[in-house]
């Protein structure tokens, strides 16, 4: 379930400077493709359609072979989860932020989504664990925590789609490493959308789309990519 297809995408912001030219690839269900390429190749720009913030000129994009301008936002958010790049969370607690989207969890399952994305760790030294509200109290959570948040909250969300939109390029290498491994459990068997910087950070993937220029340039494997190159 969840395979995405974008079908000759062209997406412009504005009118005169095309920043999509024509893009075609399918994530098959429980597949994942990476996106990598340059700065302002437009790689955050494809998660962004497929989130529907903004929608596409000309082409398709289709989740399960349903066009996604025929569904509502809401349906359409509902089977995608996403980890952006820098989580803003709610000036709520912990479990609030964990929460959000399916209010109806029980306590055991967020506890069981904060294991997995190992939240446990650093939450368990504070005297009023996942209720105590983040920015207060000395709970400053830092760049790699945050993540590991909306990480639990995917998890918990447990939607068929995810897209991983530079989830670890603001963190240093050590954490970037454990949110890796985090990602990698939360990604397994479903499909995935990576876009990512580096080429060295989607080893795994099905398949890896180097664009460039609202073009995609080539596509591979990572080893096919590494022999051309
Ligand atoms: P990448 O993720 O590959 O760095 P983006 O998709 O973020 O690239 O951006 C692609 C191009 O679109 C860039 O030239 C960027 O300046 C432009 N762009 C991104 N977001 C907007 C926006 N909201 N309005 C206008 N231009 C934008
Ligand atoms: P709904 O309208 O179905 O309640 P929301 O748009 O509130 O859905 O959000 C559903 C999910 O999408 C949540 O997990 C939320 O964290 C995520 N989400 C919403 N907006 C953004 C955003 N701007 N960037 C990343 N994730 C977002």
């Amino acid at each position: 379930q969840g395979a995405i297809a974008f079908k000759d995408v062209h997406f412009s912001y504005d009118p005169a400077r095309p920043i999509l030219k024509g893009i075609s690839f399918e994530v098959p269900a429980g597949k994942t493709v990476a996106v990598v390429g340059p700065s302002g190749a437009g790689k955050s720009t494809l998660s962004r359609l497929l989130y529907r913030f903004y929608d596409i000129q000309s082409g398709a994009i289709t989740v399960d072979g349903q066009d996604i301008r025929k569904v509502t936002q809401k349906s359409l958010r509902s089977v995608i989860g996403m980890v952006p790049q820098d989580t803003v969370l709610f000036n709520d607690t912990v479990a609030y932020n964990i929460r959000y989207g399916r209010t109806s969890a029980s306590d055991g399952e967020v506890f069981a989504a904060a294991e997995v994305a190992q939240i446990a760790h650093f939450i368990e030294m504070l005297p009023e664990g996942f209720e105590t509200k983040v920015g207060e109290r000395g709970l400053k959570l830092s760049g790699g925590e945050k993540q590991r948040v909306a990480i639990a909250r995917t998890i918990l969300k447990a939607p068929p789609i995810l897209i991983l939109d530079e989830a670890t390029s603001a963190l240093d290498t050590t954490t970037e490493r454990e949110i890796q491994t985090a990602l990698d459990v939360v990604s397994k068997n479903r499909t995935t959308l990576v876009i990512a910087h580096r080429l060295s950070t989607v080893i795994g993937a099905d398949e890896i789309i180097v664009l460039k220029s609202g073009e995609i340039a080539e596509r591979g494997t990572h080893a096919a990519l590494l022999e051309r190159n």
